[in-house]
């Protein structure tokens, strides 16, 4: 059985059609990475997914109709990091990270218990934000942002990660170091993540699998060299993909 299967997915906004029928698995150890061009309905598509918007069609989790699972349960097997972050109250970079916790309190009330310090603890010093803890969100830099809510979600621990594009704002070092967490994390059994990457150099790299999309399609899904293909790249973003990279790369030559 699929740990995700997502059956004929529509999402409209008025009589606009943002992700159209779109179907696909995710299997347990996967990095599944979604690329296309700005507007394709790939944030929209991992949003419905996470339950964050109303769609067509249906979503399993395990087998399961998502809809049919309570709050928790849902946060305990799927944990989203959304593109753009909300903070309007300063809460410490601690606090943000102890929310992701609640998916695992037995009521909301509920004490602190050890392995949520514990968690909290990981999560924070594997995103480099220990010395920080203590920081309000209010102040933090994109990047430093951008790791406090990737801490919430590792603090989440969730069996699906979807991340919508994860190194969004961080340098070079927080770049390799979330892909190195991600393969970590992956190392536990009936674990999986589904991302939205902009980097196809990324996609290449790190994706067991690659979806297309573009204007609300699925173009095609597949391992990277089927799917990372200039005939089918260059069709999507309307360029000379290889092209572009290979003149970036060469720069360094
Ligand atoms: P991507 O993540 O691939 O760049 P999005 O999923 O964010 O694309 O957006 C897909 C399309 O849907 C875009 O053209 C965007 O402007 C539009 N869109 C997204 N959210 C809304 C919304 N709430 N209302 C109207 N249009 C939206
Ligand atoms: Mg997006």
């Amino acid at each position: 059985m699929s740990m995700l299967e997502v059956r004929n997915l529509t999402v409209r906004f008025g009589n606009m059609v943002l992700v159209d029928d779109v179907s696909f698995t995710v299997e347990p150890g996967e990095r599944l990475m979604i690329v296309g061009p700005n507007g394709a309905g790939k944030s929209t598509l991992v949003s419905a997914v996470a339950q964050g918007v109303p769609y067509e069609g249906t979503v399993l989790l395990d087998g399961k109709d998502v809809r049919s699972f309570k709050p928790a349960e849902l946060a305990r097997r799927l944990g989203m990091l959304m593109q753009t972050h909300f903070v309007g109250y300063s809460f410490s970079v601690e606090e943000v990270v102890r929310l992701g916790r609640y998916a695992h309190a037995r009521n909301f009330l509920a004490a602190r218990s050890e392995g949520d310090n514990e968690k909290v603890a990981e999560a924070l010093a594997s995103t480099g934000l220990t010395d920080m803890a203590d920081q309000s969100v209010l102040t933090l830099s994109g990047g430093e942002l951008q790791r406090t809510f990737l801490a919430q979600v590792f603090a989440q621990d969730p069996n699906l990660l979807i991340l919508d594009e994860p190194t969004n704002h961080l340098d070079l070092v927080y770049q390799k170091r979330v892909f190195g967490l991600i393969n970590e994390w992956l190392g536990s059994p009936r674990r999986a993540v589904l991302a939205v990457v902009h980097d196809l150099s990324l996609a290449r790299a790190f994706a067991t699998r690659v979806m297309l999309m573009c204007h609300g399609r699925l173009v095609c899904i597949g391992t990277p060299e089927e799917t990372l293909v200039s005939e089918k790249l260059d069709a999507i973003y309307e360029m000379d993909v290889r092209g572009w990279m290979h003149d970036l790369l060469v720069c360094w030559q």
